[in-house]
């Protein structure tokens, strides 16, 4: 198996690392728990946690319910300190994208570095999920390129939220509509809890100890192992709630500035993430322009660093009412009634799908869509296309297949 050397800051010594950190598998049924670090190769802390991490945990195994999946991201990126070397690994996750990796279904030009990756990555999670009937929880451990308290972005499934909401740190939703093919989406629909920390500054000392509590916490919450079979537990509980100064609130996306190839984008010095922003403030320099906060809210994710084509997104808080009502209203199926406000209507005759016009709908139904548990998916024009997602509440119940998959089945063999 490849291994890189890695310098562990932490402690002061070069570290040996390959694609499987840990594969810890025990005969009892239970939960799997898979971790990915260095996503990102230019954000090694969640891999140095993991590696401190999944020392004791093999030491613990005889107390483990479930499966312990500690991986590498991309390895080669991480080796040389780079976010990626051809393509972002975390923008290639699209079901055709790895139903391709799945059968090595390429020509030898088309194999990039990300590919390649993704293709021993996904060998490991998907020989996982065809031995094991789930449930199925996905942390991928990032940090920001800008001083920040730790976060997690998720998409707003009940499942996701029933996790998040007992991590002491703030909620971010409704990334996904922005980036294009994140892994955590794809496993999302499939039926896995799913969700990226965010642990702090890339190379941070504190963000390390982030990451280690986030992975010491995730392994109690998806029910891998006791809180009490864990030495510390409240030490690391406590770690997230002081990092993140008790912020436990659910925000919103609002607005992504998206950089193109050859753009020119400066951030304005100093922001640093959740900071409030007010309407018409000054925020960066983009091909000479300057860009102002188009409402009150939170600037979130400024870029500080060269590579990346996320300029900024702003945020909003989403009050507690509102999720509880719409956990309420989807678990009472009222999306059924979305079609009878102004401007919304049914695509394909299935409440699954819902064409919104902007042209005769009021502000808030996107809002009332989010909340619903739809996801904006495609913009034609004043048209919108919303889908709602498939797993909300819980998951397949069975082994997770792609939707390709499926399709595949239902085909007669030539
Ligand atoms: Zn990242």
């Amino acid at each position: 198996m490849r291994s890189i050397r890695l310098f562990d800051f932490v402690e002061g010594e070069a570290i040996q690392v390959s694609r499987e950190i840990a594969s810890i598998r025990t005969k009892a049924d239970g939960p799997n728990v898979i971790f990915i670090g260095g996503m990102h190769g230019n954000e090694p802390t969640g891999v140095l946690a993991l590696a401190h991490v999944m020392r004791h945990v093999k030491r613990l195994q005889p107390l483990l319910k479930g499966n312990v999946y500690a991986l590498v991201g991309n390895l080669t990126a991480l080796e040389r300190g780079e976010r990626f070397i051809e393509k972002d690994l975390n923008r290639i996750w699209h079901a055709e994208h790895v139903e391709r990796a799945r059968k090595r279904d390429y020509h030898p030009t088309e194999i990039i570095n990300e590919v390649e990756e993704q293709i021993e990555l996904w060998g490991i999670i998907d020989e996982l999920m065809q031995e094991n009937p789930g449930p199925f929880f996905f942390v991928d451990l990032h940090t920001t390129s800008v001083k920040s308290v730790p976060f997690i972005t998720m998409s707003d499934t009940i499942m996701n939220r029933q996790f998040s909401n007992k991590v002491p740190v703030p909620v971010v939703i409704g990334i996904e509509e922005y980036l294009s093919e994140p892994l955590l989406s794809y496993v999302n629909e499939l039926g896995c809890v799913s969700m990226a920390f965010e642990g702090g500054q890339h190379g941070e000392a504190e963000s390390v100890q982030n990451h280690e509590a986030m992975i010491w916490l995730s392994l109690v919450y998806s029910g891998v192992m006791k809180k009490m079979e864990i030495p510390h537990f409240k030490k690391h509980y406590e770690q997230l709630l002081n990092a993140a100064k008790g912020d436990r609130k659910v925000y919103e996306i609002r607005y992504r500035q998206h950089i193109a190839a050859g753009d020119i984008f400066q951030m304005l010095p100093g922001f640093v993430n959740f900071q409030s922003i007010k309407r018409d403030q000054p925020l960066a320099k983009h091909n000479g322009q300057t860009l102002r906060a188009t409402e009150d809210g939170m600037i979130f994710m400024p870029l500080y660093q060269a590579q990346g084509n996320d300029g900024y997104f702003t945020i909003r808080h989403i009050k507690r009412i509102w999720l509880y009502v719409s956990y309420l209203f989807r678990g009472l199926g009222l999306y059924r009634m979305l079609r009878f406000l102004p401007g919304v209507r049914c695509y394909m005759q299935s409440d699954e799908m819902m064409v919104v016009d902007k042209s005769i709908a009021r502000w808030y139904s996107t809002e009332i869509l989010h909340l619903m548990g739809y996801r904006r998916k495609k913009k034609y024009g004043d048209l919108t296309l919303f889908i709602r997602r498939k797993y909300d509440f819980r998951g397949p119940g069975k082994r997770p297949t792609s939707n390709l998959q499926n399709a595949e089945a239902g085909k007669s063999k030539e």
